[in-house]
């Protein structure tokens, strides 16, 4: 069977596409592990790793394996029907964490949707309509939803859509004392992200979140882990709560939980899981059997010591070429992050560049990440083999010697 398929360029996006992205020159068409190839052929090194989402690399086989399985028995079924993939994957979830109940939909801002909604309901059976304050970090991110926007610390996200939600305040990310002082009885939750992602990878302190947990226990006031990026086995553990030992109340999960199918996820308790009965919250697509195949044999692969202890190893590799590389050019003032999260802050001199490096990067065949203006990001598969890693980190050295050369 032939099917005509018209030929299409990276133009034709900027003629049929709501210019709301500004996607690279390039359209990868192929990928495996951690190479990707374009239209023309041209091979690249993934270290971007689809913004911290593909985690077994591009098609796994393993994964590979369970979509098509799942694709030759059922698609879809809706909520008015359960399914087997679906009661597989929370079990593996709830056996795995200190979550008892999970609720699944298709999108880190829908998990936290899920999550913030929650969090108001919870507040609201329990001591009435007045606590429904939230407290969240500045520089946070938490989606693109009204809601998720409106949490998120960085205005530029949520300013010019009319009025946001209310009843959301903002507070300085490590700083134990301005929560303090934020937090009140009309606090219905604190919401986090162990590493702040979007915002520039930035680590909490594990003092930081064992304070917002006591904080939170004071004042009736439920912790949000949002784990979007830094969960499913990013950090070097299964969710990066367990890496601090503190635990939240409910969790959000997305990006690496589908390895590159949408998927999301929202991780709590019994008695907080009641609160929402038949009827107060749903998505059609949630709890799709292929995106949650898919999702069991990610945590399958991911939820192993070997692949965790990896991760850790691979942290360092990529720690230690970062900072000579830092060093050698002047760069960078800090390597930060957990696992295969990492974050090098551009230097004084090279602030607000960090779309240079990627486009250096591009230029050297090697796909990265910034964060925010002032930092370049790397969020590679938890698979990626030391040969890729090593050529990769060559490829970017070259960039960075381009660049510094001016
Ligand atoms: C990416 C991200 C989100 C939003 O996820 P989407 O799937 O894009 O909706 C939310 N929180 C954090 C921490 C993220 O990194």
């Amino acid at each position: 069977m032939s099917v005509e398929q018209a030929v299409v360029q990276r133009a034709d996006f900027d003629q049929v596409m709501v210019p709301n992205y500004a996607p690279a020159a390039f359209i990868p068409v192929r990928g495996a592990g951690s190479r990707v190839w374009d239209q023309a052929g041209r091979e690249l090194i993934d270290f971007s790793g689809g913004i911290a989402v593909n985690v077994l690399g591009h098609a796994h086989p393993v994964l590979v394996q369970a979509l098509t399985d799942q694709a030759n028995k059922v698609w879809h079924v809706s909520n008015v029907f359960t399914n087997e993939p679906t009661l597989r994957l929370a079990h593996k979830l709830v056996d795995a964490t200190f979550a008892d109940r999970v609720f699944f939909c298709n999108s880190g801002a829908e998990a936290n949707e899920a999550a913030f909604k929650l969090a108001r309901r919870v507040a609201h059976d329990r001591f009435g309509a007045e606590k429904y304050e939230i407290i969240a970090a500045t520089n946070s991110f938490h989606g693109r939803t009204l809601f998720t926007v409106s949490v998120g610390g960085q205005p530029k996200y949520s300013d010019g859509f009319g009025p946001k939600i209310t009843g959301i305040s903002h507070v300085p990310y490590n700083d134990l004392e301005a929560l303090k002082a934020a937090i009140s009885e009309k606090t219905c939750a604190v919401v986090l992200e162990p590493i702040q992602g979007e915002g520039g990878v930035l680590p909490a302190d594990r003092a930081y979140l064992e304070g917002a947990r006591a904080l939170c226990d004071q004042f009736d006031a439920l912790l949000v882990f949002d784990e979007v990026q830094s969960g499913l086995g990013r950090s070097g553990e299964l969710f990066a709560y367990m890496h601090y030992g503190v635990v939240p109340d409910i969790l959000s999960s997305a990006k690496s939980l589908g390895g590159g199918f949408p998927i999301g996820a929202m991780l709590t308790t019994d008695a907080l899981a009641s609160h929402f009965s038949v009827g107060t919250h749903g998505t059609t697509y949630g709890g799709n059997p292929l995106a949650c195949a898919v999702a069991e044999a990610v945590v399958d692969v991911v939820n192993t010591p070997a692949v965790l202890q990896g991760v850790k190893e691979r942290h360092q590799r990529f720690k230690t070429r970062l900072q000579q590389i830092g060093e050698q050019y002047g760069v960078f003032s800090e390597v930060r992050g957990l696992g295969l999260l990492i974050g090098c802050v551009l230097a004084e001199a090279w602030k607000g560049r960090a779309k240079d490096f990627f486009n250096a990067a591009e230029q050297h065949d090697l796909m990265i990440l910034q964060a925010g203006p002032d930092v370049v990001r790397f969020a590679p598969s938890l698979v990626i083999d030391n040969a890729d890693i090593d050529e990769g980190l060559d490829r970017f050295e070259r960039a960075v010697a381009q660049l510094a050369k001016g």
